[in-house]
């Protein structure tokens, strides 16, 4: 039986896909009380980005350069059919996914580091700067930094800086430079080890300290979730997916998947929720999980906040749960950032997007299941959208009707085997 739908390479979507002229309201502008926020960022970001930010263009055509490298990279990427979780759930659920876990990098942020740097490198930036947490968007940098032959700063979270070496040396394989955060190269991380010199960091503060360090030696910051301009960056996943759920002869019931930041989710979310917010009928359900040791999707509050803890950036509206949040240490996953994206929580408040948080324990119960079933690790990020496949799988038994679920498998977990292993008390 068939269980891989593979788009060919030359049928690779075109264009990317904006949401901002398709949402049912307008997305209320980022606040700028000091008016010195919004000068930082047109220094410190590709104008091109900028631009994307707030451009109202449905379907952006993608620069050949940067299609040719999603091809390089290992796009298009497949949408596997779970075959074998369907029998483990008693087949209520027709479960498709979305491989991100299949691109040279192992996860869904190569998607936009590619868009980000290749625009940057157009303006002739000396470097690109960016943050990392447990490393997956510091990799996928550091990799589009190598493919268009420019220099790379990465400023890693400390504590993952020494506790995950590996996607650190996947970074300096690719020879990006890769500083623990708090950093000594900026003020601010200065200033924060002088107060505590073992300050474990955060990726409030990483970001701080890539966008100060991009600011006073003229770099380009690239940003890796949250705004407009990187979701729309990554929806190339999205565009695939919606050819390949046709070529499999399907239509979603459910598209879901994880919130970090929320451009994993609404890469594969908005391209097929744009159709049906044009056509003025949701008939989907679109479901998106986080974890709750960071339990914004659940406990946040819809306010203007900032995106960074050294409150550099202008503020955005969004569900929020502060921005000097600090995740519990026991926390190995990646989806420790404070907030979702302002055009995810619009929808969340508007009552279209669901949303979930799983714990730890949960969300790891759930990868060894997949992993013994299906064969393939999830990544700890990755394992937060499993419990929503069991609770649609329930649902859709009490209800007797068979339902398909779409969902993105934003990455895998072989570089994460030590917090599995630790978690789950392997010997
Ligand atoms: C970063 C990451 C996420 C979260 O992505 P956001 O775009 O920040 O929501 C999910 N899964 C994996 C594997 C990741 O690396």
């Amino acid at each position: 039986m068939i269980t891989r739908y593979d788009l060919p390479q030359d049928q690779i979507p075109k264009t990317w896909y904006n949401i901002l002229p398709d949402l049912p309201e307008p997305l209320p502008t980022p606040m700028d009380e000091t008016g010195r926020s919004m000068e930082i960022l047109k220094q410190v970001l590709p104008s091109k980005v900028l631009e994307y930010e707030f451009s109202q263009e449905r379907y952006p055509k993608i620069p050949e350069e940067i299609l040719d490298r999603y091809m390089q990279i290992g796009r298009p990427t497949p949408l596997i059919r779970a075959r074998k979780l369907e029998d483990y759930l008693g087949n209520t659920v027709k479960i498709f996914l979305k491989m991100e876990s299949h691109t040279y990098t192992g996860s869904h942020k190569i998607n936009s580091a590619l868009a980000h740097v290749y625009f940057a490198k157009e303006e002739g930036a000396n470097f690109v700067s960016t943050e990392t947490g447990a490393g997956q968007w510091g990799a996928a940098v550091s990799l589009a930094a190598a493919l268009f032959k420019v220099k790379a700063h990465v400023f890693m979270v400390r504590t993952s800086y020494f506790a995950k070496p590996y996607r650190r040396y996947l970074m300096q394989m690719y020879r990006a430079d890769v500083h623990p955060s708090p950093s000594e190269f900026t003020p601010y991380g200065r200033e924060l080890l002088e107060k505590d010199p073992n300050n474990p960091g955060s990726l409030g503060i990483a970001i701080t300290d890539a966008v100060r360090f991009a600011l006073e030696n003229r770099g380009k910051y690239v940003v890796g979730s949250v705004v407009n301009s990187d979701i729309m960056f990554k929806t190339i996943a999205g565009q695939e997916a919606k050819v390949q759920m046709e070529m499999a002869g399907e239509n979603p019931d459910y598209i879901i998947g994880v919130v970090g930041g929320g451009s994993n989710y609404a890469a594969l979310a908005y391209p097929f929720l744009g159709d049906e917010l044009r056509s003025g009928k949701i008939r989907r359900k679109y479901i998106a999980s986080g974890s709750l040791e960071v339990p914004k999707m659940t406990q946040g509050v819809y306010r203007y906040d900032y995106p960074d803890s050294g409150k550099v950036l202008p503020q955005l509206k969004m569900y929020t749960i502060g921005s000097q949040f600090i995740p519990p240490p026991v926390y190995a996953g990646g989806l420790r950032y404070h907030a979702v994206a302002p055009t995810l929580s619009l929808l969340m408040n508007k009552g279209i997007v669901e949303s979930r948080d799983y714990d730890q324990d949960t969300a790891f119960k759930w990868a060894r299941i997949f992993s013994e079933v299906e064969g393939w690790v999830p990544a700890p990020e990755t394992s937060h959208a499993l419990p929503i496949i069991k609770e649609i799988a329930d649902q859709a038994r009490e209800e007797g009707e068979k339902k398909t679920v779409l969902v993105s498998f934003s990455g895998h977990g072989l570089l994460d085997l030590g917090n599995y292993a630790e978690v789950l008390g392997f010997k």
